[in-house]
């Protein structure tokens, strides 16, 4: 038996069960022992039967007083029930529904150790399909129990006797860490922590593993991190750009940058002059004022003889950005250009000839930007707006329309710098903490059920006074499995009610033109109230729009809400938001009270990885991050600093991981990271 064989060397595993397996990712054994407990239950005590708690598991060791089963009675599944009594004199009954299989199992007289939860019935304890020792059968009911992460169609204790059964291949596994790694960061070995990760005898060695294997898994993922990035890190130099045109720029604004969009300047303004290429994000909350930073730097980049670049996610958010910076920028002599998917392939070829040719100075996009077909005359900086919407590889593709190019990245999640500075890992970080003066503090409301129609007079109050009103729903339409409001019911209903205002609906399988038109005519006023999904979360500016209302807040996360609330609030008008609950729980609750009395975007962050708890990972997907086994970035945050330490140490002696000696991590990377990211390995 060998690490890399396949599951079904294993008794008990046919065809049936490995395709399970398979479909979770286990093919090997190797893959079984690599599946760590999610947690521990703690069955080293046995509780005296007269001392149990309801409503807890617990375990007892009893004799079987009596045992009662019927066998089958017209093919009706008839229970088996054991009456049981230990020393202290207490007396519970454990009880298997349809106990065919297992009647023969127990005898009257003989003692067994069950495991389970306790109930009280009437006045009687019971214990309904507890675990029990089964003769002849190597696993233990007593002692710290691993629990793993669900399997379908495998239960615990199948899984756990898997485990079991590789056990013995355990101590082959060897160091695989580089040089003198495992002293320097104090690491217990592999086969050490593998095997008290599954059969711990105490919490320190759980511990111990844990520790190993998180640092494990974090170097790896820290190794791909720094690998895909390798392209921008290596470059040595770049545009040069001088900063100090911006403020020719700066004076034709009808307002004073706010001190955190001054400090934001003095970063990239150093960024800018310096040889070295700019890698930084830009973190400010919506409406901070981000886009005018970005305006002054192309601004000063068009000056310094260069061409500048701006994506953003959506085909909205681009031709609102090129709404603005045509406003703001052509009247100084900039030529703006815009490109995206859905323009006329003429329109198109005329616009990347004029490019090429160096007649357009700034180019503002959606994802369009990135064909290959875009070749810039000279470009100097690529600026990419709410970044999290794209992958890293895209990124790369923009920087990549050139040399030595400088980048801003800019978003509105306010990522808590520990996360900021894995997943951004190659950025310089600068953080807007300012609002503009006279921002209004949205007035942040939770309406339950019953207060719908007072909230809807005031909603048309707002709109009597020529004010507009966004309505966000979880779902698109009415689904039988879950139970919220959909966009296209509350349109219907809403249209009654609102007899008389123009009413749009918006949702994502709307076609992209529609969409636009929509969105256009409810930025020009054209419509009153706009119904939607949360395809309006990013980006669109309405300052005429002084009312959200979220539907079924309970369905949707903290930062989320904080960025739908974002759409209002943006003009002279004091702005509402108001969070619609249907279903009351604590959690809803808590977001809700966060929501009333805060609107600093950075601290409502914190709040959310706080009440999602450590072992949820921060939108880690949508961040090009690959899924952990065991690690949580937040929690684990101590370990990831030391990680991404010992990864740059390893990458700095051997960029390209060919030494003996890396090949292991080499593995590790690639097997973590899979073929959809180009590694520089
Ligand atoms: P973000 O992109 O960070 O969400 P924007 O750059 O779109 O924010 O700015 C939001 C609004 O605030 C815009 O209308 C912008 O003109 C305005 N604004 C930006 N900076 C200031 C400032 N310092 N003082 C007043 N208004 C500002
Ligand atoms: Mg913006």
């Amino acid at each position: 038996m060998e690490l890399s064989d396949s599951v079904t060397t294993l008794k008990g595993i046919g065809p049936k069960k490995a395709e399970l397996l398979a479909g979770q990712g286990i093919f090997t054994l190797n893959d079984i022992i690599m599946r760590f407990p999610r947690k521990y239950e703690d069955r080293r005590e046995i509780i005296p039967v007269s001392e149990l708690q309801a409503g807890k598991d617990q375990l007892i060791h009893v004799k079987v007083l009596s045992r009662r089963y019927s066998g089958f009675r017209y093919k009706k599944k008839s229970p088996l029930l054991l009456l049981c009594e230990d020393d202290s004199g207490g007396r519970i009954e454990v009880v298997f529904f349809n106990g065919a299989y297992i009647a023969n199992l127990f005898n009257a007289g003989a003692e067994y150790t069950f495991y389970g939860r306790v109930t009280e019935n009437r006045g009687a304890l019971q214990m309904v399909h507890p675990e029990f020792h089964r003769k002849g059968d190597p696993d233990d009911i007593r002692g710290i129990i691993p629990v793993y992460p669900g399997t379908e169609g495998i239960s615990q204790n199948e899984y756990r006797r898997m485990v079991r059964a590789c056990e013995p291949l355990i101590d082959g596994i060897g160091e695989w860490l580089p040089g003198d790694l495992p002293e320097r960061y104090r690491l217990a070995d592999p086969a050490f922590a593998v095997r008290n990760i599954h059969f711990p005898d105490d919490e320190k060695k759980i511990r111990q593993a844990r520790y190993r294997l998180i640092f494990d898994e974090l170097l790896t993922l820290e190794t791909g991190m720094l690998s895909i990035r390798g392209q921008i890190a290596d470059w040595k130099s770049g545009a040069v750009i001088d900063p100090a045109p911006a403020d020719e720029f700066v004076k034709t604004l009808p307002f004073e940058l706010t001190d955190g969009q001054k400090e934001a300047w003095k970063d990239i303004s150093d960024d800018l002059m310096s040889h070295k290429a700019m890698n930084r994000l830009i973190q400010g909350d919506v409406g901070s004022g981000k886009t005018v930073i970005a305006e002054m730097a192309m601004f000063a980049a068009v000056k310094s003889g260069y061409q500048a670049v701006m994506m953003a996610p959506t085909e909205i958010l681009a031709k609102q950005h090129f709404k603005t910076l045509t406003d703001d920028l052509s009247m100084l002599g900039i030529r703006i250009a815009i490109l995206t998917g859905s323009m006329k392939q003429k329109n198109k070829n005329e616009t990347l000839k004029r490019l090429a040719d160096g007649d357009i100075d700034v180019l503002i996009g959606t994802h369009a930007l990135i064909e290959p077909g875009v070749q810039f005359h000279s470009l100097g900086l690529a600026v990419t707006d709410e970044q999290h919407r794209f992958g890293v590889e895209q990124r790369h593709m923009l920087s990549g329309k050139g040399e030595g190019i400088n980048i801003m990245v800019m978003t509105a999640t306010p990522i808590p710098r520990t996360l900021a500075v894995i997943i951004y890992g190659d950025l310089d970080i600068s953080q807007i903490h300012t609002m503009p003066a006279g921002r209004k503090k949205i007035i942040t409301k939770v309406a339950h059920p019953e207060d719908r129609m007072v909230m809807y007079d005031f909603v048309k109050k707002k709109m009597r006074q020529g004010q507009q009103a966004y309505v966000v729903a979880p779902l698109i339409s009415e689904s039988d499995k879950i139970d919220a409001n959909s966009a296209e019911e509350l349109f219907d209903e809403l249209s009654d009610l609102f007899r008389g205002f123009r009413l749009a609906l918006l949702h994502g399988s709307i076609d992209p033109a529609e969409k636009d038109r929509i969105m256009t005519d409810f930025a020009d006023h054209k419509i009153d109230m706009l119904i939607s999904t949360v395809v309006i979360e990013i980006g669109i500016n309405v300052p005429n729009a002084t009312v959200m209302v979220i539907e079924n807040c309970e369905r949707f996360g903290l930062a989320q809400m904080h960025q739908l609330r974002g759409r209002v609030g943006r003009g002279s008008e004091k702005s509402y938001c108001f969070l619609v609950m249907e279903h009351e729980s604590d959690i809803a609750l808590q977001r809700a009270a966060i929501l009333e009395e805060s609107s600093d975007g950075f601290r409502i962050a914190e709040e959310d990885l706080r009440l999602r708890g450590p072992g949820e990972i921060f939108g880690t997907k949508q961040h090009g991050i690959p899924e952990l086994n065991i690690s949580d970035l937040v929690s684990h945050a101590d370990v990831l600093e030391k990680a991404k330490q010992a990864a740059q140490d390893i990458l700095h002696d051997d960029p390209h991981l060919t030494a003996d000696q890396d090949q292991a991590l080499k593995k590790r990377v690639r097997n973590m990271f899979g073929d959809d990211i180009h590694l520089e390995l």
